[in-house]
């Protein structure tokens, strides 16, 4: 994740959720199904600000949310990429693997040209997903929780990593990565409080993970419904609603029965639905907020876990990266 600042329900949904279900689960035999490793794309943020004022700061914000929603740093190293230099030497490579026209057809580039009315694009902008592609490699990742604009980046890390292989093969390893999946939640893409967008943060349509629940119900207050339901007995339609959009996720089986019945009948209010779904997103937020005031009093502990995450993964880059001068025999190169 780039270090945009705290959290909002998009990441959480999309991501975060879904980090810390591969993190925790565990097979038949109690062994942990995946080692997992989060990264803080702190290079990436650069593609679309060059200020860099605020990184470190929204680093550690990110961090400590990460830490509130249950990231586990004994299980899964935590790092940014501007740490571990690995990945801008293993980026240089793989740019050589991928021609500019495969990274211009990228569709998450064109939603991003057209959602921030971008006239130009920086060079490094073009090349997001080959240093996507160099952070999830670096620790072989073969599975990719993201959400759904991530997709095309892991398609495109499929097709670097099979190029990388097709050239070089080590002599003990033959195949130096594998071929990532995404793994995808039902809530891949949540759409903002606009109701026209992704939810984002530069879109300022967000519910943030650190919203008490009086900031949840003013944020949720003006959200758009039904623009056909116009008075409060007036029948809707929860298809096209982004307030039951969002019920789906964060309401019960039986409160989203109640709930579609009363839309379409009328007898459900849109203030009244949007009380009650922002009743159950701030329930679901509740134990994220406390365990993230413990880590804002402990500011030297999140620290700690941040540099600890980097020694981790500066171990595990620096093998990849010997393993990749091997099979390209660039460097000393045995007999
Ligand atoms: P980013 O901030 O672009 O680095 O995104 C971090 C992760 O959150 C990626 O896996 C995104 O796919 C996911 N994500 C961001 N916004 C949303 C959203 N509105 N809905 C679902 N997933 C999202």
């Amino acid at each position: 994740m780039r270090p945009t600042g705290m959290l909002h329900l998009g990441h959480y949904t999309g991501a975060l959720e879904n980090w810390i279900t591969q993190q925790n689960l565990l097979l038949p035999d109690g062994s942990r199904a995946y080692q997992t490793c989060f990264l803080i794309a702190d290079y990436h943020s650069l593609t679309t600000s060059l200020d860099t004022s605020g990184l470190y700061g929204h680093s550690i914000d990110m961090l400590t949310d990460w830490l509130a929603a249950g990231v586990d740093p004994e299980k899964s190293p935590v790092f940014r990429q501007s740490q571990v230099k690995e990945h801008a030497e293993l980026f240089l490579i793989f740019s050589m693997l991928i021609t500019t026209a495969r990274l211009e057809r990228n569709p998450t580039l064109k939603e991003q040209v057209r959602d921030l009315n971008m006239d130009s694009l920086v060079y490094g902008h073009l090349g997001y997903p080959v240093l996507q592609a160099a952070d999830i490699l670096l620790y072989k990742g073969d599975v990719v929780p993201v959400g759904e604009d991530q997709i095309p980046h892991v398609e495109i890390t499929r097709e670097i990593a099979r190029k990388f292989n097709s050239h070089y093969q080590h002599p003990q390893l033959g195949d130096v990565f594998p071929e990532p999946e995404p793994k995808i939640t039902k809530f891949a893409r949540l759409v903002g409080l606009d109701g026209k967008a992704k939810m984002s943060k530069s879109l300022g349509n967000t519910i943030l993970l650190s919203d008490g629940p009086d900031e949840v119900m003013k944020k949720m207050r003006p959200a758009v419904t039904d623009t056909q339901k116009v008075r409060r007995n007036d029948p809707g339609r929860p298809e096209v609603c982004l307030v039951y959009s969002y019920h789906q996720k964060f309401s019960s089986i039986e409160q989203l029965s109640t709930i579609e019945e009363g839309c379409r009948s009328g007898a459900l209010g849109c203030v009244d639905c949007k009380k009650m779904c922002a009743a159950n997103i701030s329930s679901e937020l509740a134990p994220i907020l406390e365990k993230r005031r413990y880590y804002e009093e402990r500011p030297d502990l999140v620290k700690a876990i941040l540099h600890e995450g980097e020694q981790k993964a500066r171990t595990i880059a620096g093998e990849t990266m010997r393993e990749v001068r091997e099979a390209m025999k660039i460097g000393e190169v045995s007999a």
